[in-house]
């Protein structure tokens, strides 16, 4: 089940209901953050310091797979690289990110609507 706020991860355990509403079903949410983005109506979850730090260290590896089957130009990729390309991408995202989280600092929550805490 695709968590109601990201739309991106699967939903793990959370959830939330609107209380003013009688019959409402929960939501599903993949984390604290996502279910507090719903509870407040914020819709979409920008990516936080940690997912962006997790985008940016895999960037390089995505070069340094493509330099390693000598091609540049994403069009002219096989199947089979471009799966590998996207393998790369996601591994050393996750990795990053697993990293950055094992390093027990966690990412500030996001910002509420209008830039306030
Ligand atoms: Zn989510």
């Amino acid at each position: 089940m695709r968590c109601a706020a990201c739309r991106l991860r699967t939903a793990r355990g959370f959830g939330w209901f609107d209380p003013r509403v009688r019959t409402s079903l929960p939501l599903p949410a993949c984390s604290m953050r996502c279910m507090s983005a719903l509870c407040r109506r914020w819709g979409v979850v920008d990516p936080d310091e940690h997912e962006i730090a997790a985008i940016a260290a895999a960037s390089p590896m995505a070069g340094e797979y493509l330099e390693s089957i000598g091609k540049t130009d994403l069009a002219v990729l096989t199947e089979a690289e471009w799966l590998t390309l996207l393998e790369v991408i996601i591994t050393a995202y996750q990795d990053e990110l697993a990293r950055l989280l094992d390093q027990g600092r966690h990412p500030a929550p996001p910002l509420a609507a209008g830039g306030r805490p």
